[in-house]
């Protein structure tokens, strides 16, 4: 690529010969009929069997956590063992967590539909008696969580992450509207632009008027230990933050192990001050009596510590790294020295996030598809499945085996270059 030039300086007739070899390639791949995806972050089937011993967690015989018997009913909480393992993962006190059933996204559902049919402590009424209710939602972001604020009838309004995370003076011009209720984040490794938030800016969330009393964050920290590198990030203790910020109930965080262990049964976690926990525990102990702690002692059983954990967690690193690493020099390979599109190398996390000529993205992933190569839509990491200068395709390269991964990416590649070449004949 260190002898191409810019696709803006090749002439007319560079253009043309580019054009032609590349669709003439297009046709010939499309022929083949590749039936690769690269739409969905989910764990390869070499990372779950790392966890293949949890199968045979606990074992026969093996039912107490501390004096509970985990097989019988009760325990909103989840079980001590495993909520201080993962409150030292969080770098917040064991109390401070609950151990849930197997998915984070049903806890934030929970959370927002409690807060809506009953109000949080701080609301001085159900969030449901307020038809104007808005929410944030840093974008790039997580579909899923869109989802569940277009569901529940909130006004999403985007605000785009930066380098360090979100322009924090247009974050807090838009919540010191009483309509907007609160925000969506991942602080850690996002998905998809396995961008980490900086401590400026999670002290300026912590600190920040809000218009609504009972303004929340939810702090979605899926990636907590998802590292690429051989050293781990530095969970920051929000609770801890907002609490000295004088603003204790602000951030709901939660995490699971869905891409540590099983993504279909693992375990979630909720983390907030105590009196939110109550709250919460309140609310969910209506609609259960209790998580599955059988599967919470067999995680403990499992890890039996934090390190025990976080060396799990390399296991997956050695997976996951020499896709990553493919990934980015195929990307390289068909693109690099064109200055067409660019993407990030990110220090952990499940996703790549590839920028791409404005308004290409939608007619890529199209391409793509007669290729043979699934692409998560375009702009769905967007509220409204809208992304308004229709440019970010995100890349899951997880899942398939590494030689798939490698050809995938390249007719992702392709695609991005053609897209651009006919662009600039235009
Ligand atoms: N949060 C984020 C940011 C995710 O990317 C995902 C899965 O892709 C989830 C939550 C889903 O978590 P869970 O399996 O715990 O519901």
């Amino acid at each position: 690529s260190t002898e191409r030039k810019p696709l803006t300086e090749l002439s007319g007739e560079d253009l043309a010969r580019l054009e032609s070899d590349l669709a003439a390639e297009f046709e010939e791949i499309s022929q083949i009929g590749l039936g690769l995806d690269l739409t969905r972050g989910k764990p390869s089937a070499a990372q779950l069997d790392l966890s293949e011993r949890l199968l045979g967690l606990p074992e026969p015989g093996d039912h107490l956590a501390g004096k509970t018997d985990v097989r019988n009913y009760g325990g909103i909480t989840g079980i001590a063992e495993l909520r201080a393992l993962m409150a030292e993962i969080l770098g917040v006190r064991p109390d401070e967590v609950y151990a849930c059933d197997n998915a984070s996204l049903s806890v934030m559902y929970d959370l927002i539909s409690f807060a809506l049919l009953f109000g949080t402590e701080d609301s001085p009424r159900p969030w449901i008696e307020d038809t104007d209710r808005k929410w944030l939602c840093l974008v790039p972001g997580y579909d899923r969580h869109f989802a569940v604020t277009e569901k529940f009838g909130f006004e999403m309004i985007p605000v785009e992450m930066g380098p360090e995370g979100p322009d924090m003076d247009e974050v807090e011009r838009l919540a010191a509207d009483p309509a907007v209720k609160g925000l969506w984040a991942v602080p850690i490794y996002s998905n998809p632009t396995g961008l980490t938030l900086s401590d400026h800016v999670i002290e300026r969330l912590a600190k920040m008027e809000t218009g609504a009393p009972d303004f929340r964050v939810i702090w979605d920290n899926a990636y907590v230990v998802h590292t690429l590198a051989a050293d781990f990030p530095k969970a920051a203790n929000v609770l801890e933050a907002a609490a000295n910020a004088g603003h204790p109930n602000r951030f709901w965080q939660v995490c699971s192990t869905s891409k540590i262990t099983f993504a279909g049964a693992g375990v979630s976690f909720l983390s907030a001050t105590e009196s939110e926990l109550a709250w919460y525990g309140k609310h969910a102990g209506v609609r259960t009596i209790g998580p599955n702690k059988v599967n919470q002692l067999a995680h403990v059983r499992f890890f039996e510590t934090a390190e025990g954990l976080r060396q799990h967690m390399q296991l997956h690193r050695e997976i996951l790294v020499p896709k990553f690493e493919a990934s980015r020099s195929a990307l390289e390979a068909r693109l690099g020295g064109y200055e067409v599109a660019s993407w990030t190398d990110p220090e952990g996390g499940y996703f790549i996030d590839l920028s791409v000529g404005d308004g290409t993205a939608t007619q890529i992933v199209e391409m793509a598809a007669k290729a043979g190569v699934a692409l998560t839509p375009a702009g769905a990491a967007y509220p409204y499945g809208k992304d308004p200068n229709d440019r970010h395709i995100r890349l899951a390269p997880t899942m398939p085996p590494l030689d798939e991964v490698e050809k995938a990416i390249d007719v992702v590649g392709l695609c991005t270059l053609l897209c651009a070449v006919r662009k600039a004949q235009a």
